[in-house]
């Protein structure tokens, strides 16, 4: 009796086309019966159709090109060949007299006729999985838009299904937090934080302690407040997930992760660096070491101002953060206050007026897209200025998740009012680092005159009742401004590690 090899192919992937294995079988099966053919080896393969790499049609291909069969029975023509290559060697096989049968379609692949037919549905086929491919990566952007992940959920969060945002994973979602915070507080390099988190238990999905290369990843990715990011198209959208972590703390770690890199060429990292002006020049002043005391220069060559110690300035900077933190009688009134406006605003008014700055936000970006087809800009600055327009979008949406929530903006208050009443002490307690972000965000301007420091406080230093309405969700026109001034130095007030008080470094 004639040998035959039988040959299916099912995808691993849903495509909606599922023909399955047993029903191929059983229809190769009775078509063999039929034709009393005798089936000596079966090939089951199962991998999508548009990769070429099909380990077992290159086996089945080998056997009859060796003629250990003198054909082979395969499903349908679409089963065989998803692209015109596989079909040509299908073809040459039948040209060295191979009986290539299909059990679905009644073709004599030995009459002109019937491979003509057989190449058209071969060539049909070939474009179905083109087709296929391209409706695939619509269903992703179309997803992507509506701002869902398509793809596997990174650590922290959890698959719901592909029509439901990712939702944070119970679990790890606290480790991430941790990770993020954690590395802000700057006493942590990668290696150590990566010991710290895996030596209090974060495992990833297989159960293995995480390496340091999804730790980088982890770090560098905005999906953790809330933002989609496609590393090989370079594009973002804004995603409808919870975010675990505030814009504010994931643009502190981006900013420190490029100055780590940065740093190995300074040799001093001095608190005040770039922070200080010169009044008689307006230059930065630069550190330097001398004797075991850190001075601030002033670079420009004969300028007035020559050099001023660090501890001087550090005196300078307390007295001013003494002078504006509240008193315990400010505090309590302003707390009174704060909580009697909280109880009679719901938040409606703030969420119209970020509504609306959501819109104006949309109008900018459909503008900028003109821009970009008119090619009045290139295409570098219209992805600058529209990650620019999605980290506001971010920024705004967090605010409106905030003004939802009368608990949180009652916590985000008390937490000012803290931050508000012992500056001074916060400042003392906090690392070198954490005491950049504190003057940066509560100085509009340090401006050195001789042996002098002169610093300007920002509106709402000098304003906390102002803030605080801010906080409570009033209309105020710049509320995201002051928002992201104070969010950092909340951040502050909130490190894990603050509170411990110790100061390593
Ligand atoms: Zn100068």
């Amino acid at each position: 009796m004639n040998e035959y090899f039988a040959y299916l192919r099912v995808s691993t992937v849903k495509q909606g086309d599922g023909v399955s294995l047993e029903a191929q079988r059983d229809a190769i099966e009775a078509y063999a019966a039929k034709h009393d053919l005798y089936v000596s080896q079966w090939f089951e393969e199962k991998v999508t159709a548009a990769k070429t790499g099909r380990p077992l049609f290159t086996q089945m291909i080998r056997g009859l090109q060796r003629k250990e069969a003198v054909g082979v029975i395969v499903h349908k023509i679409d089963r065989s060949t998803r692209n015109l290559a596989e079909w040509a060697l299908i073809g040459e096989l039948i040209d060295q007299g191979a009986d290539v049968r299909f059990a679905h379609e009644a073709l004599d692949l030995r009459s002109r006729g019937g491979r003509l037919t057989a190449d058209i549905q071969a060539v049909i086929a070939a474009d179905y999985v083109r087709n296929l491919r391209e409706e695939c990566l619509k269903g992703i952007e179309g997803r992507l838009k509506q701002g869902l992940f398509p793809f596997a959920a990174p650590i922290g969060y959890l698959d719901q299904g592909a029509r439901k945002p990712k939702a944070p994973d119970p679990e790890r979602a606290p480790f991430v937090r941790l990770a993020f915070e954690l590395y802000a507080s700057q006493q942590y390099s990668i290696r150590g934080l990566l010991a710290e988190l895996n030596h209090r238990g974060l495992r990833n999905k297989q159960g293995k302690p995480i390496t340091t290369g999804c730790l980088e990843t982890l770090l560098k990715n905005p999906f953790y407040c809330g933002r989609i990011f496609l590393r090989r198209s370079g594009r973002s959208y804004p995603g409808i997930h919870e975010p675990l972590i505030s814009e504010g703390l994931f643009q502190t770690v981006q900013g420190m992760k490029s100055n780590r890199q940065q740093k190995r060429q300074t040799r001093h990292n001095h608190t005040y660096r770039r922070i200080l002006k010169c009044a008689a020049c307006n230059r930065s002043l630069v550190g330097e070491w001398q004797k075991d005391r850190v001075y601030m220069r002033c670079q420009t060559k004969g300028c007035v101002t020559k050099t001023i110690r660090e501890d001087r300035i550090e005196a300078f900077v307390k007295d001013a953060l003494l002078g504006l933190s509240l008193n315990d009688r400010q505090f309590e009134r302003i707390r009174c206050m704060a909580l009697r406006r909280l109880e009679t605003t719901d938040g409606t008014d703030m969420l119209k007026a970020l509504e609306l700055r959501l819109s104006n936000l949309s109008m900018r970006e459909d503008r900028l897209t003109d821009a970009l087809i008119d090619q009045l800009i290139d295409k570098e600055t219209y992805r600058s200025r529209k990650d620019a327009i999605d980290i506001e979008r971010n920024e705004i949406r967090g605010a409106m998740r905030d003004a939802r929530s009368v608990d949180d903006r009652r916590a985000s208050v008390l937490r000012f009012l803290e931050l508000a009443k012992s500056l001074a002490l916060h400042y003392e307690m906090a690392n070198p680092a954490q005491r950049r972000q504190i003057i940066q965000n509560a100085f509009s301007n340090c401006i050195v005159r001789s042996q002098n420091l002169s610093l300007t406080p920002q509106k709402w230093l000098r304003e906390p009742a102002w803030t605080v309405s801010v906080l409570c969700g009033g209309p105020v026109r710049d509320r995201i401004r002051t928002l992201q001034e104070i969010q950092p130095l909340l951040e502050i007030v909130d490190t894990p590690l603050f509170h411990r008080g110790g100061n390593p470094q």
